[in-house]
């Protein structure tokens, strides 16, 4: 899809991690415990009162949002917590014998309470936020992290861990419990559960530093974002720009205290959105400028930060006895080491600059069509792509639009496709509560009408919901806690206006088949531990599933079902679908290019050794590109070190590759099922049973080995990708 990697990219940050995400709020104050009670009057009252304190009496344990409160969650997290270091001690400190019952298991049992306000607390800050939420976040954030850290460097409870994975070959236990018995293992070393009291001193300093400089980071790259709009002085030079985008600007810039001027807010990536139309070549400059060159000087200067962070990041790899992060993030990832990430990438770089190449050829053509007399820049790439999309495929997406009417899309689109695939049905369960009116809950039936899992729909854009796409869940699948899955899609698709349908782009159906993906990842779930249910898979497999799915969007079974003009009923013209069909390669070399750069600069930094220097930025990163021959001039990488939070803020450092990986996966697999007869029942549940019911109770590979029949090849995504292996158009 076009935009599918950027989308996923921003989306997959919280798409199926459940990491609180720290923001710059201030602090709610607490609110008061009662004191003057007994303390089972205290919890009796308090259970009574406070809802989360209990599991919910709604189907599959659901959250009753009629019934939750924002001032119920502190004191829920308070107690949660603190029972569950309680469980954790009594576990630490038994006098009993290791069993991988009594230690792991109880693990598994322990922390409901905690596990169950964090989720819906954590997903209702992001899908309907406010400020005592955003400052209960920044509260809770930090002492949920020291939280972790007491159980991980617990001494006591690292000994019965070790003991039993000692033994594990001797314990003959099912391949799942020994799985998740090493999951615990590696999880205790990878916190540093072996190192010495003076090493642990050592690495908590490193955490606390890093913690600290990857906040300020954040924070900086958000005053960034004010601070480096680039303000217009004259309307005329907004030429291009929709009237709706010159109004828009004008309040903005309004709102920024400059009276009668323009305001261009600078979005995340080094491209901006503006530049596709924005006609006044001084002015793309200028803001293409402030985007890339953000964070290099002055107050926000984002360079140190880089520098001390990945330089952190080494010695604390090198403390715990790795080479470098890339090599400790990668432990327990499909990818394993970081030569795999590297040769996958380097694989690529060949077909992928050659097709970019000829793209440029396309755009210089364009220029000098239209009188320019000057080399392509960054800042005019998207703008003269855009004329050459236009002059190529003629294509109106407003008139698209009108025939991806929501609800058939949902009903006739997504969950037909279902239904075809896998024999489920979505009914609607309206009798459910719901945390906004937006949002609607269904139940999932499985073929033989056995009811499966709650899934809640929340497709629109609102204030308060963060931007992007995402799938959670409420309730995680669990055969040990007797758990069944309630489970949440969430997108920002501008809702029509009152009365009127909504009508949704194609980028944006394609989403929607990407999150049902992630969604059925976790409703399929067949698994006996929480701790390896549905999409706690690791992150270079995560987005195999979703990707997956997203394919049947553009599939001609699945279009001739839900693809129907929303006034007249008819259905989407051959022609028109042919040209939605090939326009959506457009412009991807480009893309793919200046993802792989990104990608391959994320490696390099996560490549130093603990004994390395502080590198100077700009050096560094010239160096990165052109090592792996993507420096290309016009297409820097979508995101450059001193705002490339996904690398340097931490989460997914040396783990920007992982779209990629999980896309190869996808189109090897979707490729495999369209040779096997494509939209059938045998084929869903052949990939059912094999990838998505399984969860991470068995490597990723081998699912994947025995859904397939043999390891994944990149031949399948270049063509996904509509590039040419061979370069060229
Ligand atoms: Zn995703």
């Amino acid at each position: 899809m076009r935009k599918s990697l950027l989308a996923v990219a921003i989306v997959a940050i919280a798409a199926c991690s459940e990491s609180p995400k720290n923001d710059s709020s201030t602090s709610a104050q607490a609110p008061e415990v009662e004191k003057t009670q007994t303390a089972s009057d205290v919890t009796a009252q308090a259970t009574q009162d406070n809802p989360l304190l209990a599991a919910s009496e709604l189907q599959y344990q659901a959250p009753d949002f009629s019934r939750i409160k924002d001032e119920h969650f502190e004191p829920a997290f308070e107690q949660g917590m603190a029972e569950h270091l309680q469980e954790i001690e009594a576990i630490a400190k038994s006098s009993e014998p290791v069993t991988f019952n009594n230690t792991i298991v109880v693990m598994e049992e322990a922390g409901a309470l905690l596990t169950r306000v964090s989720r819906v607390f954590f997903n209702l800050v992001g899908t309907d936020s406010n400020e005592a939420r955003r400052a209960l976040q920044s509260k809770m954030a930090p002492r949920l992290a020291a939280h972790s850290d007491s159980i991980y460097l617990n001494a006591d409870l690292f000994a019965r861990v070790e003991s039993l994975y000692n033994q594990r070959v001797a314990l003959e236990m099912d391949p799942e419990s020994e799985r998740l018995l090493e999951v615990y293992y590696d999880n205790f070393v990878k916190a540093g559960a072996k190192l010495s009291a003076e090493q642990k001193d050592t690495l908590r300093a490193l955490n606390e530093e890093h913690s600290t400089l990857t906040t300020q980071f954040s924070q900086n790259l958000l005053k960034l974002s004010k601070a480096i709009a680039v303000v217009v002085d004259d309307k005329a030079e907004l030429e291009g720009l929709s009237d709706a985008q010159i109004k828009s600007a004008a309040a903005a810039a309004k709102a920024a205290g400059h009276e009668d001027k323009y305001l261009i807010s600078i979005t995340n990536t080094t491209r901006q959105p503006v530049l596709t139309s924005l006609k006044n070549r001084e002015l793309r400059q200028r803001i293409w400028e402030a985007s890339a060159n953000r964070g290099t000087s002055g107050e926000l200067d984002n360079q140190p930060l880089v520098q001390r962070l990945v330089q952190i990041r080494a010695q604390k790899a090198g403390l715990l006895g790795y080479d470098n992060w890339a090599e400790y993030q990668l432990v327990n990832t499909m990818a394993e080491k970081p030569e795999s990430v590297m040769n996958m990438l380097n694989s690529m770089v060949p077909a992928v600059v050659s097709n970019t190449k000829a793209e440029q050829a396309a755009i210089q053509a364009m220029i000098e069509k239209e009188g320019g007399d000057f080399d392509v820049q960054p800042w005019d790439w998207a703008y003269y792509a855009e004329k050459v999309r236009q002059a190529k495929y003629d294509l109106n997406e407003n008139e698209v639009r009108e025939y991806f009417e929501f609800n058939r899309v949902l009903h006739d689109g997504l969950f037909y496709t279902m239904n075809r695939l896998y024999g489920i049905r979505f009914e609607a369960r309206p009798d459910l509560p719901v945390y906004h009116p937006d949002v609607q809950a269904f139940e999932l039936f499985d073929h033989d009408g056995k009811s499966l899992a709650i899934f809640y729909a929340d497709y629109f854009a609102r204030e308060g919901k963060r931007g992007g796409a995402w799938m959670s869940a409420f309730v995680g699948q669990s055969g040990l806690l007797e758990q069944k899955p309630v489970v949440v899609n969430v997108m920002n698709i501008p809702k029509g206006p009152e009365g009127e349908p909504t009508l949704v782009s194609f980028d944006h159906v394609t989403t929607m088949f990407h999150e049902l993906g992630h969604g059925i990842h976790g409703m399929f779930s067949d698994v006996r531990y929480p701790t390896l249910a549905g999409t706690s898979v690791s992150r270079d497999f995560v987005e195999f599933p979703s990707t997956f799915e997203e394919d049947w969007a553009a599939t001609p079974e699945v279009l001739e079902n839900y693809a129907f003009h929303y006034k007249t009923g008819e259905r989407i013209p051959d022609e028109l679908l042919a040209k939605v069909l090939k326009a959506k390669n457009f412009n991807m070399g480009f893309d793919t290019l200046e993802y792989m750069s990104a990608a391959l600069l994320d490696m390099e930094w996560h490549s130093l050794p603990a004994d390395s220097e502080l590198q100077d930025v700009a050096k560094f990163e010239a160096k990165a590109l052109e090592k792996h021959g993507v420096d290309l001039p016009a297409v820097p990488p979508r995101y450059k070190s001193t705002y490339f939070a996904h690398s340097i803020g931490g989460g997914y450092s040396a783990g920007y590759y992982a779209y990629m990986w999980s896309e190869i996966l996808a189109a090897d697999a979707f490729a495999y099922v369209k040779e096997r007869g494509g939209l059938t029942r045998k084929n869903g549940d052949w990939y059912r049973k094999n990838i998505l019911e399984v969860g991470n109770s068995r490597p990723p590979m081998e699912s994947y080995k025995k859904f397939r029949g043999q390891e994944p090849t990149t031949d399948a995504l270049l063509i996904r990708r509509g590039l040419s292996p061979q370069g060229g158009e």
